[in-house]
């Protein structure tokens, strides 16, 4: 492996071991109250939502800087099988929108986020489909077209944040490394731009920051400067694949402070995976939510998080604890839990995915998979509940 696909790979790895955290607190923009996280939370809007027109998981309106057309991905078992872990998924990425992909665990989160640069393990397969970005075909790229897409077009931040920082190297060096893998070798511009890195991520203490060794960091200062490594190169699109799991209840929503402030300052693309609606408010602007790798719905996040038309989406909030109201506004609810787990093969028969689990299932459901079907007003949704 040479050094450039190293220097990336391993600001990548900070994110693969930490468990996702339940719970979170936001800080209060424009108070909304989303009767659909309903019981459970009350949340915040920002005033930006932008309403882009929506087909399915697409937004019609503008040429996609990043389209997933039917994406499907399996891994291999040991005994040879191929077990699908995203099925036909399709999406559209603006450039400057975020896009919230949502869903438990084993939905296919990271399967979608390191398929779109073709970091998948070996024993996954890409079956069908197409990632284009900027009218590039990724998926033809040959390995050394696609390194110069990576970390520099297209970065990405993994979900298991234990060892990516180098414990003898100060954060500023860090980032320039980055920089410095990516062509960027003029000191003065190294400077700059990994100042211009840290501005974004330590405003106003970009020195003190530049300087320190990572055991000087607490785990939210760490979380920073490896999105400063991700925006260094300043991509036109990040992918974040839960990048606060490992958080405590503040420091992620510090953090998400710095990603709410990066969509603002920098207007950079981003996907931001997350297993947590309540993150999604204030920051992103739609929404897709995965099921066993499928597409069950998608929309623009007011309209999907206010409304969830998928029986699944809506049992995902309301599986919501309700520490994350907002202070001082929780309620004792009974928590609900959706029966069983995606880990059970017996889960994924015939027909609509989601029917083993689903308290609203009908007799159609077991004969026939659903098709994400447009409900308007900015929202899509792959249920027979709207067509039958
Ligand atoms: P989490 O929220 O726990 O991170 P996720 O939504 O990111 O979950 P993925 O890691 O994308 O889910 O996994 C999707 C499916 O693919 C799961 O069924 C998982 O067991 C399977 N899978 C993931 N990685 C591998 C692998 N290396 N080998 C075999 N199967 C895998
Ligand atoms: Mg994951």
């Amino acid at each position: 492996m040479d050094s450039r696909n190293r220097i990336f790979i391993v600001t990548a790895l900070y994110f693969q071991s930490i468990q996702a955290l339940p719970v979170i607190s936001l800080t209060p923009a424009r108070n909304i109250t989303f009767d659909a996280l309903p019981h459970r939370v009350s949340l915040v809007l920002p005033t930006l939502v932008p309403q882009h027109k929506n087909r399915g998981t697409e937004s019609t309106t503008m040429t996609a800087m990043l389209a997933v057309h039917d994406l499907c991905v399996s891994y291999s078992t040991g005994e040879g099988e191929l077990h699908p872990a995203l099925v036909g998924v399709h999406l559209e990425l603006q450039p400057g929108e975020i896009l919230g992909v949502l869903g438990e665990s084993g939905s296919g989160k990271s399967t979608l986020g390191t398929a779109l640069l073709r970091l998948l393990p070996r024993n996954a397969c890409i079956t069908r489909g197409a990632v284009v970005f900027e009218g590039r075909k990724l998926l033809q790229l040959t390995s050394e077209e696609l390194r110069q897409i990576r970390g520099q077009r297209i970065s990405i931040i993994f979900q298991e944040p234990s060892r990516a920082l180098h414990p003898t190297m100060r954060a500023g060096q860090q980032v320039s490394r980055v920089l410095a893998a990516h062509g960027i070798n003029r000191k003065k511009s190294l400077r700059e731009k990994t100042r211009r890195a840290f501005d974004a991520v330590f405003p106003g203490e970009t020195e003190r920051f530049l300087e320190s060794y990572p055991h000087q960091l607490s785990g939210g200062q760490r979380q920073r400067v490896l999105i400063a490594q991700a925006i260094a190169c300043e991509p036109s699109v990040v992918i974040a694949d839960e990048p606060t799991a490992s958080l405590d209840p503040t420091t992620q929503s510090e953090i998400l402070n710095v990603f709410r402030s990066l969509k603002k300052q920098l207007k950079v693309a981003m996907i931001f995976i997350t297993h947590n609606p309540a993150l999604l408010v204030g920051l992103a602007d739609r929404v897709m939510v995965l099921y066993a790798g499928r597409v069950v719905e998608a929309g623009t996040v007011e309209k999907v998080l206010t409304s969830p038309a998928h029986p699944y989406t809506r049992a995902l909030f309301q599986s919501i604890p309700p520490e994350i109201a907002e202070s001082g506004n929780s309620r004792k609810a009974k928590l609900m839990a959706i029966p069983a787990d995606l880990s059970q093969e017996s889960l994924l028969p015939e027909g609509c995915c989601f029917q083993a689990r689903c308290t609203e299932k009908m007799e159609v459901c077991s004969a026939a998979e659903p098709t994400l079907i447009n409900l308007g007003d900015s929202q899509s949704v792959s249920c027979f509940k709207y067509t039958h």
